[in-house]
């Protein structure tokens, strides 16, 4: 068991190109430590073959890994193509119709009958992150006449959005019901919660998943942004979905919105992740472009817990490379001297700051203070891990807990290194196994020093109330 792991963590989206247990055990070892089933693409059926793949690899590596259900929400996706895709030629027409046989160049089913009927000539149709742009012309019933403004390659259950058109919608589909149902039932980690709107949207996921699993909150809608605070409070963890975001908002509000989501996701206290098209050249290049090496360190920068793979590890030609490549960007900047400087945020103590979490920040200070080999969290839900991590101490963080499911939850969390922790009847044992683990993974010797965070009386929820420094015999 090693701590081999970048604090800042991978997320690789699994698909076609990364089903197999050993591209994943790949993956694990070239460094991702969440997996991510897409609940876009795929059945059932695969991603159970997916999960029990990744708890496989789990089971042989012996060390937590985190599973992320991410939900398709209200996303509008074109059908399929014959062949599974077709090139869409300039000033061409192209039809959206409720004919479900494959598509062609001159058409494809619209699986979304109420869009079909929302449409007005004028409206725009933005395919593909925005790669490719339709204007409506005329309409019909069950059928919209397009003029091709942007061309390109349009393939199988492309997305589309609509600037322009007023749709309702709720936040969990139909089949979103069925897909979490169904993800809870595989018992993943942390279920992602697509185009949220609103504080409320976010209600309903959670009523139905209880305590299963983490919920994280993607930011893809300019609807979001107004209340994102309450979004962000509402939620377990965040994301910043740049694909959608930066279709649905001009290229050039992603970049300030992602560095305010980032902050505001760690003064509130939220793992927060940066998402999508990182290294978007790579699903076919060997090597990717300097910007996107820039913008995954650029993130990292920022204090992102976690940077996220999609095409790239999904369906991409080079998987393992793409997760190796941001391994060695994310090294390079958490080895800076400068990134400690630039990733430190503002925390004023108020006065109203509650017990736990004023000894998650007081245990990321003594273990910066006394150069600690590690700081070791005794933590029934996992937050004293996910508070002490949110300062960025550079310390290993150790996430002692007594369930499974909450040391794969954690792995998503910056520098957190998780495992099963044993019952404790004296603060004697809560030492014993924090050293115990700190020197099983290397990161602590004889002579150096172990912040413990714990709450007494052992095993309550919420009971963090305890700091000390233990000496490694
Ligand atoms: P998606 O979400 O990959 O499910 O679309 C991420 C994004 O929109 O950036
Ligand atoms: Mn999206």
């Amino acid at each position: 068991m090693s701590l081999d792991r970048p604090k800042t963590r991978i997320i690789a989206t699994l698909g076609p190109a990364s089903a197999r247990k050993e591209t994943i055990a790949a993956l694990y070892r070239a460094g991702a430590s969440v997996f991510r089933l897409n609940f876009s693409h795929g059945t059932h059926e695969q991603h159970k073959s997916v999960y029990d793949a990744i708890r496989a690899v789990e089971a042989d590596v012996g060390r937590p890994i985190a599973v992320m259900a991410d939900l398709q929400g209200p996303k509008l996706r074109v059908g399929t193509f014959k062949g599974t895709s077709a090139r869409i030629s300039y000033n061409s027409t192209f039809i959206l119709d409720s004919d479900p046989t494959p598509g062609d160049e001159n058409r494809v089913f619209l699986p979304h009958p109420e869009i079909l009927e929302a449409l007005a000539p004028g409206h725009r149709l933005l395919i593909d992150d925005g790669r490719l742009r339709l204007d409506v012309v005329s309409v019909s019933p069950g059928k919209a006449e397009t003029k091709v403004v942007v061309p390109g390659i349009i393939s199988d259950r492309k997305g589309v959005s609509l600037p322009d058109t007023v749709i309702k919608t709720t936040a969990l589909t139909e089949k979103d019901h069925r897909d979490l149902a169904f993800a809870l039932s595989l018992n993943v980690d942390w279920v992602a919660l697509s185009f949220v709107q609103r504080p409320e949207d976010l209600d309903e996921a959670r009523a139905i998943i209880g305590n299963q699993a983490l919920l994280l909150a993607k930011i893809e809608k300019p609807s979001a942004i107004s209340q994102i605070e309450a979004i962000i409070e509402r939620s377990d963890g965040v994301m910043v979905a740049r694909g959608d975001l930066g279709v649905e908002l001009p290229p050039e509000d992603v970049p300030p919105l992602q560095k305010r989501i980032v902050r505001l996701s760690r003064l509130i206290g939220r793992p927060v992740v940066v998402a999508t098209q990182m290294l978007e050249s790579m699903t076919s290049a060997a090597v990717p472009t300097r910007a996107e090496a820039s913008d995954v360190a650029n993130a990292v920068y920022d204090g992102a817990d976690a940077v996220m793979l999609s095409a790239e590890t999904a369906s991409g030609n080079h998987p393992v490379p793409a997760v190796m490549m941001m391994r060695r960007i994310i090294d390079k900047v958490e080895a800076d001297p400068l990134w400690k400087t630039i990733v430190a945020i503002e925390e004023p103590y108020d006065g109203a700051i509650d017990v736990p979490e004023a000894i998650g920040r007081a245990a990321a200070d003594i273990g910066t203070a006394v150069g600690a080999d590690a700081i070791a969290c005794f933590t029934t839900s996992g937050k004293t891990a996910i508070r002490v991590a949110r300062v960025r101490p550079s310390v290993p963080i150790l996430c002692l807990a007594p369930t499974m499911s909450v040391c794969r939850r954690t792995m998503m969390v910056y520098g957190v290194t998780a495992a099963l922790s044993r019952d404790v009847t004296t603060f004697e044992d809560v030492v014993a196994q924090a050293i115990e683990l700190a020197t099983s993974i290397g990161a602590a010797e004889s002579g150096g020093r172990v912040v413990i965070t714990a709450g007494i009386p052992f095993g309550k929820l919420g009971s963090t109330n305890t700091l000390r420094v233990a000496v490694v015999a």
